[in-house]
Formats: C-alpha cells, structure tokens, sequence
C-alpha cells in the first residue's frame, strides 16, 4: 500500500510517501513545499513529483492518506478524516490556531482533488484515550466541563513511537505488540511485571508522558499545545490569575495577552534570546543570565513531570528522550538525570556523550534504563492509516495481513 503523510503547516505543506504491506515498510519518498497560499496547488505539484520520480502513476496508485491532526476535543484516535473530523476541528480551532484551520482546509482540498483516495486522521490526543479521569480533569465549575475543559494530551504519536520502540529494545515484545495493536483492539493486560516507561519529547514543543504497558496514564499537556513544559515560544503552565492580572496591570487586550503566550512566552520569553535550545546554550555559556535561567526552569519542569510519573507508577524502568532536544542535547540530559542515585538511575557519562541512537546510557547497575529514541512521528501515521485502512478492507471481507512483525525501514 502506498500511504502519503500530509503535514500541513499553516504556510507549508511537507509529505513523505511510505510503502507498507504485511511484512515490510519502507520511506520512499519525502518533500515539501513553504509559503503556500493555495494547497490544491501544492496537492497537485505533489503528486507530479511523486510521478516524475516514479513513484505512483496517478492518484489511483495512492492508497490512503494519512493526516497527524492535533486537538479535536471527544473526537479522537484513528478514524476516517471526514466531515465529521473537518468540523471538530474547527469547533476547537481556538485550542491549536496554528494546527486545526490549516488542517481542516486541507483535509477538504484533499478530499475534493482525490475523491476515492481514502483520508485517515490520527489525532495527537489518541495516545491519552485512557487515561484514568482524575488525572485528566482540571478542577473547574461543570458547566465548563461539558464544554469539554479538561487534560486531553498532545505529541500523541511520538509517545506511541517511544511506549513500542522502547518495549520491541527492553525485549517486551508483549508491550510492543498491544501497542502497535492499540487503537484498534484498546488496552488488555499484559502477564509479567509492569513495563514503566517515562518518555520525554523535548522539541520546538515538548511534553512528558507515563506509560504503563504501552498505555500513558497522564502526560504534562492538557487542554492546548500551549501547556505543560516551557515550550519554544509558548508559555507552558500558568497560573490562570496572571491573565486577568496582566491585563490590569499591563493595560492589555485579550487579544494581545493570548498573542504574548503564543508567540513571545516560554524559551524565548525566559531567555529574551532565541526560542532555538541551542542559541540559549550558547549565550547561557556565554554568562547570560537569562538564559541561564531559561534553561533551569526547562530542566526543573522536565524534572518536575518525570517526578510525578515516578512517584505515580511506583518506579521507572525506562526514561526515554526524543526529539530535537532530547536526542541532541548530552548536557541537558544529564541535568534531567543528575542526583537519582538514590531512585536508582545512574547515567553512563561515556555513553550519554556519544549517545548512539537507541542505545542504553544508563551504567550497568542502573535500575533504570536511559535511552535515546529518534522521533519517528509520520512512520506512526503511516502505520496507524494502514492499519485503519486494513481494518476497514477486513471488516468489507477483503483478505488483508495485519501481520507486521518483521519491519524494515529503508529511505531514500
Ligand atoms: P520541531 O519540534 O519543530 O519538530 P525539533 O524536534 O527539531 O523541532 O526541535 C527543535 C529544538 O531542538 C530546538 O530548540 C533546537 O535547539 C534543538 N535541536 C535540534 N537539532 C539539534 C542539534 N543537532 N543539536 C542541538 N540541539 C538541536
């Protein structure tokens, strides 16, 4: 099957093209395009590029299209990217601005230029599915409540990246298996002991997720994108009574209040420098104050979700980092894991330097495993459409293989 991911920018258009079938999977193409005003044109020159090269003949040799939509309030996990899915985006476009309008249009643009080419949604809230209610309620009057105000979660396919990848090299084939299984079968439990896995995604936005046998149990994002962790230029955690506050005081709109959180808050509102990780560094080596400052609350706040879903789960058996951050950046995870000894957590300073791609850089007497995952977000929504799409052909009596056992990535 070939499987086209669509990431739509509010200004972009990137894809990459995957191959999958039962037994193998493989990335054979990827581009994109920036400043587009208009996507039907950027549809069209897609798949004229995924033609010249080869790769497809028309749009019949496309078999499904994959979308990573982020926050569409109840309507979540992997489903058809139909009407329905166009219209809870836009009914909470106001919790992902930059995400859910573009999303919206271009699921409709796609749907229009490629009638007949399936169109699949996995929406970044997915992974969060069952977290027990306590942990995702904010204590807030009911009434908002039923307007949906509560925890949902985001980078939902990162984390499932990390909950499968880390059980498949923890040599838990059980966990990895109910994973890849997930949003078609749901949870069951696993025998054995419990897999508990931390899985931190630092990037230009970054959470922090607990899993228990693949499945998270809570994560640091809640009702937006703009929760949580310090994120590049968006504020993070904030205490509510600020906004009214600032507005007094600062003689601010709403509008301006909302526009400082979403673009002149977090890393770059700390540092007064950059929102790029690595400018901060190199000022905070520098002597820069701020930014200096910067990094101790970033890591202080990474420290502080990893600390709730420790004590949470009862212990850890893997702290997983990925993205830009997190895969990059030696310094900054042994920051994360200084001072654990006495959590059992020892970082190997060799291994943590070099830091081989899906490597332990815990020492040999750690309790805790410390690994370094590459993000692999499209190669989830790939999966996830193929998965759906097969459901769906066996659910029509058409014979299909669900077996994807033996992987194979290559690319070009
Ligand atoms: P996005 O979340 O937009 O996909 P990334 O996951 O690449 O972006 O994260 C961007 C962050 O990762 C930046 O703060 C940047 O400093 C950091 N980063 C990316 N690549 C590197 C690198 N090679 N070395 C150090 N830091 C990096």
């Amino acid at each position: 099957m070939n499987i086209l991911v669509a990431n739509l920018g509010s200004t972009s258009f990137k894809y990459r093209l995957f191959r999958i079938d039962g037994s193998t999977e493989q990335l054979v193409a990827k581009g994109g395009y920036e400043r587009v005003t208009d996507y039907g044109r950027a549809i069209d020159d897609c798949l004229a590029a995924l033609r010249q090269a080869g790769h497809v003949r028309d749009a019949s040799g496309l078999h499904g299209i994959g979308f990573k939509t982020v926050q569409g309030g109840e309507v979540t996990g992997c489903l058809p990217a139909d009407e329905r899915v166009e219209n809870a985006l836009l009914a909470t476009a106001d919790l992902a601005p930059a995400h859910n309008p573009p999303y919206a249009s271009g699921i409709r643009q796609f749907r229009e230029k490629l009638p007949g080419v399936p169109l699949v949604a996995l929406f970044e809230t997915a992974f969060y599915q069952w977290v027990p209610k306590y942990a995702n309620s904010y204590a807030v009057p009911l009434s908002w409540r039923a307007v949906g105000v509560r925890r949902y979660g985001f980078h939902g396919a990162s984390h499932k990246y990390v909950a499968e990848r880390s059980a498949e090299l923890l040599g838990r084939a059980d966990v990895a298996d109910l994973v890849r299984g997930l949003y078609q079968h749901g949870p069951r439990p696993v025998p054995g002991v419990f897999l508990r896995v931390i899985s931190c995604h630092l990037g230009g936005s970054s959470s922090v997720t607990g899993i228990v046998d693949g499945v998270a149990i809570g994560t640091s994002m809640g009702l937006s994108p703009q929760s949580g962790l310090p994120q590049n230029n968006r504020v993070g955690d904030l205490d509510s009574a600020a906004i009214p506050y600032v507005q007094k005081k600062l003689n601010l709109t709403t509008a301006e209040v909302e526009h400082q959180l979403t673009k002149e808050a977090g890393l770059l509102g700390l540092s007064g420098i950059s929102n790029d990780l690595r400018e901060i560094r190199a000022a905070a080596l520098a002597g820069d104050r701020r930014a200096e400052l910067a990094i101790d609350v970033f890591v202080h706040s990474i420290r502080h979700w990893i600390g709730a879903f420790w004590f949470e789960m009862g212990g850890c058996d893997a702290l997983v980092f990925t993205a830009g951050i997190g895969e990059n950046n030696p310094w900054l995870r042994e920051a994360v894991c200084a001072g654990l000894g006495d959590l059992g957590l020892y970082l190997d300073c060799e291994r943590n330097e070099i830091a081989l791609p899906e490597t332990d850089l815990a020492t040999s007497d750690s309790r805790t495993r410390v690994l370094v995952i590459p993000a692999n977000e499209e190669l989830v929504v790939a999966r996830e459409t193929f998965r759906h799409l097969a459901a769906a052909s066996d659910a029509s009596g058409t014979a299909f293989s669900r077996s994807l056992s033996s992987l194979s990535i290559t690319s070009t």
